[in-house]
Parts: C-alpha cells; structure tokens; sequence
C-alpha cells in the first residue's frame, strides 16, 4: 500500500485539508481511501496549535522521487512557507509508507521514520487498515497505536470532509 500522511494546525485548517486532496487528484493521483479527520497534539514543538491530519492511500506505485516532488509542489502552491523545523504549518504532505520499501535518501525516507512513533499518522492509519505492518515490521499499525504512552487524538468530524470521503468512496 501507498500512504499519504496529511496536516495542518493553521488558518482554514478543514478548509487545507479538503483542498490538499482535490490539488493531488488533480495532478494525476487516484485515491482509493481516505480516512476521517483527527485532532491530534501538536509533534516536535508543543507550543504551537493541534494538528488536524488524516491519512490517504494511492491507487497504484508512482515514483517515489516524483510522488516527493509533487506533494513538496502542492504545499508551495497552497502557500506553505517552512519557517521553523516541525513549525506551525498550512499543509504538511508525507510519504509515510509506500509498500514496505526502505528508502534513506538525502530528500526520502521511507517508510516515513517517525510514523509509528506518531499518533497523527497510526490514528487514521489504524482506521483503514489496523492489520498493516509499516515497513513490513512485526508491529502493526494498531499494535504501535496501542503502545503509546498517551493517546492524545480524536475524530474530528466536519460536513465538508465527509463529502471529499464520499467522492473518493463512490468513484473507487
Ligand atoms: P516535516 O514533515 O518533518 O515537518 P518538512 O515537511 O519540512 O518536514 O519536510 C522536510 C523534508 O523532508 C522534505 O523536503 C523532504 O525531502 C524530506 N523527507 C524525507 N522523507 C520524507 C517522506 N517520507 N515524506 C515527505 N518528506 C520527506
Ligand atoms: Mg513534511
């Protein structure tokens, strides 16, 4: 499996979110699902607002360094401007995993290192696919969730992306 880690903790953060899905679609990526949306603590630097994140997973293998370059693109278009490492951020959009292939590239990482560290990324994994085994490790996904010390999300629920579901549910 392909997967998309989504976020955000500024501005029209629902708003961000729904547009980040429409801007991959439109440069060609066919989504197969895409999880609910979770309020999740913020990562790397606490003083700064929660996060929403959701997760997407890709119909088919594209590069890797051509699927980076296209999302990093995305962000650029939507207004994202890195100020600080793990800073407040518009839209944040990783590769977290892409068929268990092991990458350390100076600009990839796969799967993505911190993922199963994160509840940001296992919450709207485990929704879609608790059983999946990140990098092809023992753990699954659930088995991470379960294991962290605090189980700082919950659903965020909203009309608009319940609809961008319903679109990428009815068309795959
Ligand atoms: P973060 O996502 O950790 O907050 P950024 O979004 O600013 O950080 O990404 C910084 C760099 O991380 C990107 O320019 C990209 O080259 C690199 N990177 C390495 N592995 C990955 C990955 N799996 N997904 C997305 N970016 C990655
Ligand atoms: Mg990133």
């Amino acid at each position: 499996m392909i997967w998309i880690g989504l976020g955000t903790n500024q501005g029209d953060r629902v708003g961000y979110m729904v547009q980040a899905v429409q801007e991959i679609q439109k440069y060609g990526y066919h989504l197969c699902q895409l999880s609910s949306l979770y309020e999740t603590a913020p990562w790397g630097i606490e003083d700064q607002p929660s996060l929403l994140n959701a997760v997407a997973i890709l119909e088919k293998k594209e590069d890797p360094l051509v699927l980076l370059d296209d999302l990093l693109e995305i962000e650029k278009e939507m207004g994202r401007i890195r100020v600080q490492k793990w800073g407040p951020r518009i839209i944040d959009l990783d590769i977290i995993e892409l068929q268990g292939e092991k990458w350390d590239h100076p600009r990839l990482k796969l799967p993505h290192p911190f993922a199963h560290t994160r509840s940001l990324d296992l919450a709207p994994m485990a929704e879609l696919a608790p059983d999946y085994c990140l990098g092809k490790q023992e753990k699954t996904v659930q088995e991470w969730l379960k294991e962290l010390p605090e189980q700082s999300f919950t659903l965020h629920q909203d009309t608009s992306w319940a609809q961008a579901q319903r679109t990428i549910r009815n068309r795959s």
